[in-house]
């Protein structure tokens, strides 16, 4: 398949990494940027530099474009792509709005394209550990999900730390985790509510913490931090027989679940203020410890199955509802944070 990528900064290299190591699959036929040191950049890399974004548009072999600019610009260059007959992946967030996104996904059913979203989040394995661990319902019945990402250097100091190029961490890095989330049960989200931290940059959000409760009763911590010098654990899942903890991208953590729920001796905790039963340890004969289950992932995937949907062989793996839910559950956490108050809506 004949592929152009428009936005060659951090993540449009990233796309052509991927791409070049599947040379049977995709022909790389060029990128443009809108800086020129960047197409000087492609060129010195080796590849072809298309001198204007219409030059781009107007190279009839091109099949497939990549968008991997700024989350501001992704509405006129989706747009303009399919209606210059390109099927399109988009970098996420796909949009800064649910009207935006709205407006896209009449352009794809007008124009027949393909439109999708770059959620490559679902291929990390620390998120298969866990979605394996819930559909395998390996801990009894999952009752509450806790996602979080942390990093101690603000915002990046590029677009990303500006509102109207659509920066902040709610549509930088919450996208990922909400999209993730929305992947591991079926059931609607009816209640959210969201904070957001401004310890760094007053424009922007720089962190979030949101709750959310699905119809069946599972909660969900979902946070990012950009200020925090401790990362508190990846995942934490807790059901009705075990825990498990992911505690990082490098996948160390475990599973304990309970062997002998009858055995109910505990040796209280003595404190320097008192003693306690109930949170007392449990003993080492009434549990048992397993390390977290091996996955397999290749995110190359993502691509063939973008190209399997385009030559009609196989579904869109991250559909358009999916993209609007995750949008919409965005504008939720926005608005919850805005007015400091839970929002019940089915989503
Ligand atoms: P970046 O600033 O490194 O690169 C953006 C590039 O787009 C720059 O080279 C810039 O010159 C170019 N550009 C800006 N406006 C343009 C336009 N109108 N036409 C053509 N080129 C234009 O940013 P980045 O980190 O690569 O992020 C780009 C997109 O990728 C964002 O939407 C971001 O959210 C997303 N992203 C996704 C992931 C992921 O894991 N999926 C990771 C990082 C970034």
């Amino acid at each position: 398949m004949n592929w152009a990528l428009i936005g060659y900064g951090g993540m449009g290299h990233w796309h052509v990494r991927k791409l070049q190591s599947m040379p049977a699959e995709f022909h790389i036929k060029g990128v443009y940027d809108i800086l020129p040191e960047k197409n000087t950049q492609a060129q010195r890399d080796g590849l072809h530099a298309y001198a204007t974004l219409e030059a781009l548009l107007g190279d009839e072999s091109v099949e497939l474009v990549t968008i991997a600019t700024p989350n501001d610009s992704h509405l006129p260059l989706a747009q303009a792509a399919m209606e210059h007959g390109k099927h399109v992946i988009c970098e996420k967030p796909v949009a800064l709005s649910t009207a935006e996104l709205e407006r896209l996904i009449e352009v794809s059913v007008r124009t027949n394209r393909i439109f999708t979203v770059h959620q490559n989040r679902r291929w990390d394995e620390d998120f298969l550990i866990v979605r394996k661990l819930m559909r395998d319902q390996t801990l009894g019945n999952t009752f509450c999900v806790e996602s979080r990402v942390h990093g101690s250097r603000g915002v990046p100091g590029d677009w990303r730390n500006r509102k109207a190029h659509g920066g902040g961490m709610i549509l930088d890095w919450g996208v990922h985790l909400l999209d993730q989330l929305l992947q591991l049960t079926d059931e609607d989200v009816v209640s959210v509510y969201c904070q957001v931290t401004h310890v760094t940059n007053d424009e922007v959000d720089d962190g979030f913490k949101a709750f959310l409760t699905f119809q069946c009763g599972l909660t969900a911590e979902v946070e990012v931090g950009t200020s925090h010098f401790i990362s508190m654990p990846r995942w934490f899942v807790c059901g009705q027989n075990g825990t498990a903890i992911v505690r990082d991208w490098q996948l160390h953590g475990e599973i304990v679940k309970v062997s002998d729920w009858e055995n109910r001796d505990a040796v209280p905790v003595v404190t320097a203020a008192g003693l306690t039963k109930t949170m007392a340890p449990r003993t080492e004969d009434t549990i048992d410890t397993y390390p977290l289950p091996g996955v397999e992932s290749d995110v190359r995937d993502f691509y063939r199955n973008a190209a399997n949907a385009i030559r009609g062989k196989e579904a869109q793996l991250v559909t358009l509802a999916q993209m609007l839910r995750v949008m919409r559950l965005m504008e939720a956490l926005f608005r919850s944070a805005n007015q400091n108050e839970v929002i019940r809506q089915h989503i």
